[in-house]
């Protein structure tokens, strides 16, 4: 059993029920000197805890089916009456943390083009190899990629692992996992990046299985600790109302996943010299129990927010759908897309698709002008990586001046229209 309660020194002081985060500990009644065991049916997937010797008393029971022994009530424990069991710690026991050098990049293709994401995390990588004086390392898995693994070295790889196989030309689960946990194995990375993509989640979850390693999903932010050197993994969390900065000090390597245009793209230099590894291997790894049949092109939506140049933005500010109109113009003329805030999608006054955040799209235009929108933080990390930003709010206290480069404090109504006739005239439309 990984969690115990020791029933003689429980209390009933209720302290671990308030600490655990998953309602997993309730309590129960017990009878003077009955064996707790028996108080409950076999298998119901209660904690079992040993005999009572105490008076009739509420005592603590564990949900196990709930519990996922994240360890929080252990602490919050006056009398010491909870144990867990650190299976965590005798494993790490076995791993060698210095053995472990070097940035990796899982770069992603599809129908041979590699994605922009991985650029875009060759350029963090970079950042964080400069920090640690290590090298970058990119994985490329496909067929006939030799070009594309140059591709790689010019975007800011040293090295480039490239496994070139007919079995691997589009991606499947078993084969991409079997290799890359091999390379990673082989190689010993201290920091695995992988886009947050389809592809990315369904391949990095699998292989942090596989080697035991930790995985933090979705990162908006990642840096170097300069004291320890490891890596800081900052994501929302708690559905958005904190932002979480999360450590791996035990495990190797440390892995993170992070959406589309989050971080800057690597830039260009094809003067960059690096070197291409090629790694082979046979059919029990590259072989595959399922089989892909067809491979169906994402339909577009009406919006194509992630790759526009410039985005027009509204909040609630815009006070109602007819308003948007006004964004319409001026997103007409500057030939923008028009995105909004969750609270504007929320009052109806527009689609999801136009929705720009953490439970909307993460974007990095150009330009993106942000109109009646206060800068929450949910909002801000689906755009705070664009070039320039334009805030007009009528509150000069708004946090989204905060990230701002052009600040304009005023009503949106009286600026827009003037914005709007100002660039019609410059750009003669
Ligand atoms: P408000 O916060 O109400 O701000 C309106 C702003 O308009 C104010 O600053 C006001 O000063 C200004 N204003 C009003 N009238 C005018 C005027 N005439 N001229 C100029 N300025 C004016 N939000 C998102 O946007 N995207 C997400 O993906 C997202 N995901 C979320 C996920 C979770 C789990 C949670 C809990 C929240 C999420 N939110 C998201 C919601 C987020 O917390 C905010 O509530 C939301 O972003 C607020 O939208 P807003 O800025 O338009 O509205």
């Amino acid at each position: 059993m990984p969690i115990q309660i020791i029933i003689e020194k429980c209390t009933g002081c209720m302290l671990c029920v308030k600490a655990c985060p998953f309602d997993a500990i309730r309590m129960m009644d017990r009878l003077e000197s009955r064996g707790l065991a028996s108080d409950k049916p076999e298998g119901d997937g209660l904690a079992s805890f040993g005999q009572s010797h105490s008076q009739s008393h509420k005592k603590v029971s564990i949900d196990l089916n709930i519990c996922n022994l994240c360890g929080a009530c252990v602490p919050s424990c006056k009398f010491k009456a909870i144990l867990l069991e650190k299976t965590t710690e005798k494993a790490v026991a076995k791993v060698d943390l210095k053995n472990y050098k070097g940035v990796w990049v899982f770069c992603e293709q599809k129908k041979g083009t590699v994605q922009s994401v991985s650029y875009e995390l060759l350029g963090k990588a970079r950042d964080l190899a400069a920090k640690l004086n290590t090298q970058v390392g990119a994985v490329l898995l496909g067929y006939k990629m030799n070009e594309q693994a140059n591709e790689l070295i010019w975007h800011g790889a040293d090295n480039v692992y490239l496994v070139d196989a007919a079995e691997l030309v589009n991606y499947q689960d078993e084969p991409y996992t079997n290799v890359l946990v091999k390379l990673i194995q082989k190689y010993k990375p201290e920091i695995v990046l992988c886009g947050a993509t389809s592809i990315g989640r369904s391949l990095i979850s699998r292989v942090a299985v596989k080697i035991n390693a930790g995985l933090t999903a979705d990162c908006t932010g990642l840096d170097i600790d300069p004291k320890e050197k490891l890596l800081l993994q900052t994501r929302p969390a708690f559905g958005g109302n904190i932002m979480a900065t999360i450590i791996t000090p035990n495990h190797r390597p440390q892995m993170a996943t992070v959406r589309h245009k989050v971080m800057l793209p690597a830039e260009l230099n094809k003067q960059r010299k690096g070197k291409i590894i090629r790694e082979e291997f046979g059919l029990a790894d590259l072989t595959s129990r399922t089989k892909l049949i067809e491979i169906v092109d994402e339909i577009e939506t009406l919006v194509n927010l992630a790759e526009a140049d410039i985005i027009v933005s509204g909040g609630r500010g815009m006070s109602s759908p007819e308003n948007f109109k006004l964004l319409e113009e001026l997103a007409h003329v500057l030939g923008a897309a028009v995105g909004s805030s969750r609270a504007a999608v929320d009052a109806g006054w527009m689609s999801y698709s136009h929705q720009v955040g953490q439970t909307g799209r993460t974007v990095a235009p150009k330009i993106y002008i942000a109109c009646g929108i206060s800068g929450q933080i949910q909002h801000l990390v689906g755009m705070q990586s664009s070039k320039i930003i334009v805030a007009i709010n009528k509150d000069p206290e708004a946090p989204i001046f905060k990230v701002a480069t052009y600040c304009i404090v005023g009503d949106l109504f009286q600026i827009v229209p003037v914005l709007t006739k100002k660039f019609k005239e410059i750009l003669k439309k």
